[in-house]
Parts: C-alpha cells; sequence; structure tokens
C-alpha cells in the first residue's frame, strides 16, 4: 500500500496506479497507487487530529519518541540502503555510507534537539511588566520532496517539524517514495502517535498542488527545483501560508594560484560526481586561476576516466545511473550543444554494454564555456563539472557569484587571508574550505539569492518550524498605567 496515513498503510482513494522503476536497469521495484485530492484530505485531516497533544506532548516524550526511532531505524539499515539503492540508482556503498548513516543521526539529534529550543531571557524589560518568550509549534505543515536524495530528505522535512511540536504530510517524489514511506511507518512502530507524520505518494499535479493549497495546511516547506519553488509561493500567497523553500544550486568550486592541486582535483571530482552529480550542491563550476587550469582540467579528465561505472548492488561501482532516460537525455543534449561553444575534455557519451539498460552517463569535463553559456547558467543535475578560468581574485569571486543561485560554494587555499575573503564574499548558504559537500546534523544548510530560504538539520530550522509568541504580564498591579497618558488627556478621568 503506497500512502502512510494517521498511523497505517493505506491504498489511495484515487487508485491510479504507476511503478517505481529501478533506474540502473529499468526493473519495477514496487508497484503504487498514486493519491489524489481525497488521500491529501484524509492525510491533511489526521495531521490536524493530531496537532493538539503532539504540540503538548513535553520535550522529553518527543525526545524518546525520537531516540526510539533513531535505533530502530540503525536496526532496519541494511533494508533502507537496499531500498534506497534500488529506487533512486544509488551505488549500494553511497546508500550504505551517506544516505542511511546521515538520517539515523540526524534523527537522533533532533532528539536531543527537541528539548533545547531557545529563546530570549524573561525579563521586565519595559520596567512594568514581565515579557517572555513561548516558541510554539505552527500547525499542520505541508512538505514536497526530491527524488535526490529521497530518505534523507523526508528526514530533513520531517524531523525539525515534528521535534518541535508539529504534525506533517509528507510528498515525496512519485519516483521514489519507497523509502519515506518505510522511514514513516518505522516512526510509529518507534510510538509516534497516529497522524503526527503522513507520507502521501503522488504527483506534483494531483497531489502536491492539491497539498499546498489546503485550507488546513499552515506551512508549506518544499525541497525541489527553482521552478516549482515558484508555484510553491504563489499557491501560498493564497492564505499566507509560512514557507521554508530548499531550491536549485550551481555551485562554484574556486580553485586559487596556491590550491593544494592533488587536493583540488580529488575533490573537485568527489564533489561533482557524488550521487551522479544529482546534489544540489555538486561541484559545478571549477573557476581555476588561469596559471593551474591546463593543470587542473588533466588531472579531473584522468580521474574522470578511472571512476567505475557499474550496476547499483556492486559494492566495487563508484557512479550509478541518473534517475530517469528521460533526465539522462536532458543531460545528453545540453552536452551535445555545449559541443558548439566548449570543450568537451571526458565523456560526453551515454555508456553502452552491460549498463545499456539503465540510464547512465559518462562522467564527463567541460572546459572553456563561457559566463553565459547554458551549462554555466543552468542546472545540469548530471555528472557533468565545468571549468573555466580566472585571472585574479577579484574577478574569480566575481565569476563564483555570478548565478542565480546561492546555495553552496568552495574555496581552495592556503591563503588564510584568501580563504577568509572568501567565505565572506560569496553567497551561498554555505561556503567549504578545502572541502565540498560534507554535511553535519549540526550546522544548518539552506540558500541564499534563487536557492531558497529557510534552514534545513540544526537547530536553525526551528527558525521555520516554529512561531514566537511574546507573552506581557502587569506587574504593577494598577488600575491606571503611566502608558494611558496616551489616550487620557485629563489626569483625574
Ligand atoms: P522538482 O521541483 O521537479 O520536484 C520536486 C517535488 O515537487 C516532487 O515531489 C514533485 O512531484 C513536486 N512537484 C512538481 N510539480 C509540482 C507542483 N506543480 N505542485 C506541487 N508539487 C510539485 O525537483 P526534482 O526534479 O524532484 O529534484 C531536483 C531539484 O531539487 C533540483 O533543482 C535540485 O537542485 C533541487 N534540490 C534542492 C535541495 C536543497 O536543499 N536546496 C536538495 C535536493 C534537491
Amino acid at each position: 500500500m503506497s500512502q502512510y496515513i494517521d498511523g497505517a498503510r493505506a491504498e489511495s482513494l484515487h487508485g491510479r496506479g504507476d511503478v517505481v522503476r529501478d533506474p540502473s536497469n529499468g526493473d519495477v521495484v514496487a508497484e503504487v497507487t498514486l493519491a489524489g485530492p481525497e488521500d491529501v484530505d484524509r492525510a491533511v485531516r489526521a495531521a490536524r487530529a493530531a496537532f493538539p497533544d503532539w504540540s503538548r506532548a513535553t520535550p522529553m516524550e518527543r525526545s524518546t519518541v525520537l531516540s526510539t526511532w533513531a535505533r530502530l531505524l540503525e536496526e532496519r539499515a541494511e533494508e533502507l540502503a537496499q531500498l534506497e539503492s534500488r529506487q533512486a540508482g544509488k551505488p549500494i556503498r553511497l546508500a550504505r555510507e551517506f544516505d542511511v548513516p546521515g538520517t539515523i543521526d540526524n534523527v537522533a539529534f533532533f532528539s536531543g534537539a527537541a528539548r533545547d529550543l531557545e529563546g530570549h531571557a524573561t525579563a521586565e524589560y519595559s520596567g512594568d511588566h514581565t515579557s517572555s518568550i513561548r516558541r510554539e509549534a505552527i500547525g499542520v505543515v505541508g512538505s514536497i520532496s526530491p527524488w535526490n536524495y529521497p530518505l534523507q530528505m523526508a528526514a530533513w522535512k520531517i524531523l525539525p517539524a515534528v521535534a518541535a511540536g508539529n504534525t506533517i504530510v509528507l510528498k515525496p517524489s512519485e519516483l521514489t517514495p519507497l523509502t519515506s514511506l518505510l522511514f514513516a511507518e518505522t516512526a510509529g512502530e518507534a510510538g509516534l502517535p497516529a497522524g503526527v507524520v503522513n507520507v502521501l505518494t503522488g504527483t506534483g499535479a494531483d497531489c502536491g498542488s492539491v497539498l499546498l493549497r489546503h485550507p488546513e495546511v499552515d506551512m508549506v516547506s518544499f525541497t525541489g527545483s527553482t521552478r516549482v519553488g515558484r508555484t510553491v509561493l504563489e499557491a501560498a500567497a493564497t492564505n499566507a501560508k509560512r514557507v521554508h523553500l530548499e531550491l536549485g544550486g550551481k555551485a562554484p568550486f574556486v580553485v586559487f594560484d596556491d590550491a593544494d592541486m592533488a587536493a583540488a582535483i580529488h575533490g573537485a571530482v568527489a564533489a561533482s560526481l557524488i550521487n551522479s552529480g544529482q546534489d544540489c550542491t555538486a561541484a559545478t563550476r571549477a573557476i581555476v586561476h588561469r596559471s593551474r587550469y591546463a593543470e587542473f582540467v588533466a588531472g579531473v579528465a584522468d580521474l574522470f576516466q578511472s571512476v567505475r561505472l557499474g550496476p547499483t548492488a556492486d559494492p566495487e561501482t563508484d557512479l550509478g545511473p541518473v534517475i530517469s532516460t528521460a533526465h539522462r537525455d536532458r543531460i545528453a543534449a545540453m552536452v551535445e550543444r555545449a559541443r558548439e561553444y566548449a570543450r568537451v575534455v571526458t565523456g560526453g557519451a551515454v555508456p553502452g554494454g552491460d549498463l545499456a539498460g539503465g540510464s547512465y552517463y559518462q562522467p564527463t569535463l567541460i572546459a572553456d564555456a563561457g559566463k553565459t553559456s547554458e551549462v554555466i547558467r543552468d542546472e545540469i543535475f548530471g555528472p557533468v563539472l565545468c571549468a573555466m578560468p580566472f585571472d585574479d581574485d577579484d574577478e574569480a569571486i566575481t565569476l563564483a557569484n555570478d548565478t542565480p543561485y546561492g546555495l553552496a560554494a568552495s574555496a581552495w587555499t592556503r591563503d588564510v587571508y584568501r580563504a577568509l575573503r572568501a567565505t565572506r564574499e560569496i553567497r551561498a548558504g554555505c561556503v567549504w574550505v578545502n572541502d565540498h559537500i560534507p554535511i553535519i546534523s549540526e550546522m544548518p544548510h539552506g540558500g541564499m539569492k534563487e536557492s531558497g530560504f529557510g534552514k534545513d538539520m540544526s537547530s536553525y530550522s526551528f527558525e521555520d518550524y516554529t512561531v514566537v509568541k511574546h507573552v506581557m504580564f502587569d506587574i504593577t498591579g494598577v488600575a491606571r498605567k503611566p502608558w494611558h497618558r496616551t489616550i487620557f488627556a485629563d489626569p483625574t478621568s
């Protein structure tokens, strides 16, 4: 059954069938029925009904459920990794070593964070009142997630919401709903009350857009493309829902002339190919000092050729397919167009042989694309890195910022002043120095500019998933307050 509503697996009332396919070979992983408006309504009502009790549960009660959840996920780690690998076409090594442990750590982190919501000190700021801060849950969150890291995206959306006392209806991508369903089901087994987390398998048109507009949804949180993010903002405007948006990226990877070149080359290969480049923070624009440009391009091209494409179940496989043949064909078409204005140094082809049944694409390095060209401006979201040279530090920073996106960036240098300047001046939600990709539960993830706003992970996410209320108590006990002078001109009235 493809829905998880009110603490149980459920069939869709809508009933239109679909299949989840393994992108590495096209095999059917699961048959699903897609949710429609009636299912959205059922799930939102369940979340609404669960909200009063869950929002009043003590932080310790919420924390206890989350820590049991983390333990149960540990026990099912291999099952989760296998399912994630098959539905999303991830090499099993990536699923085992990155997606699943990262998710479990997030649950464990929010088990602690649930007990530590922050606010200013209660005090007599006016002199005549005691002011205090309540940090309250917002209500029912409607959340929509993408297919690239299905399990982690479900965790990033669900955890801060429920740790802070909200209830949630999550619609994962219809291409990859299976681990989100298992994740939610495990929460129920851990003791999360029915209705606190609901998961709907459905399309953007029939399910997502209905969820965004449901009058009982108080907040929408979305991770996906900037294009769909705009429609989320429009939908939320109808009844002024709170919005949290994690959108696209086009991360610069800036290599200064003093960089450790071996580190930069290895870093660029790993950071551009992770998850077949389908990572919103992936290195996509290598901006390299002209004096080291040829060395960088040759080094990356060599390493790209050594990366092993293969079946995703094989632990030796480095690189899996992209999510679908349609997405692969879109990437291939962009690379073909790039041949007219840039140099495809390596890759740029669909592998045949044993891999022909999957949506694989070779690791591809494009050099010398102009700064207004398609591959430099637009998200490719595949195993493709573009390299371009710069002449001085000012130009490097300007090129890094020359994008509508602002999600992530990195600077490669041994000069502390250059590094500090890059971290200060590059407009992105995360700037790494001499690395690119690592994330950690304690630290926030989120963008600037057209990469969206709001934070996932870390206690900063509570700024999005809670509302701060000011409570002001009169402590004078007098009928005529000093400030009444503004309305009573006559001091005796
Ligand atoms: P997408 O925007 O096409 O879809 C994301 C989700 O929105 C899916 O669940 C989809 O079904 C749903 N959707 C589509 N149209 C909708 C509509 N009209 N109304 C409501 N819901 C709708 O994105 P994708 O292709 O699944 O994922 C790739 C994108 O996600 C990339 O742009 C990537 O950069 C971005 N992403 C961003 C982050 C981040 O943290 N900033 C993380 C992962 C992915």
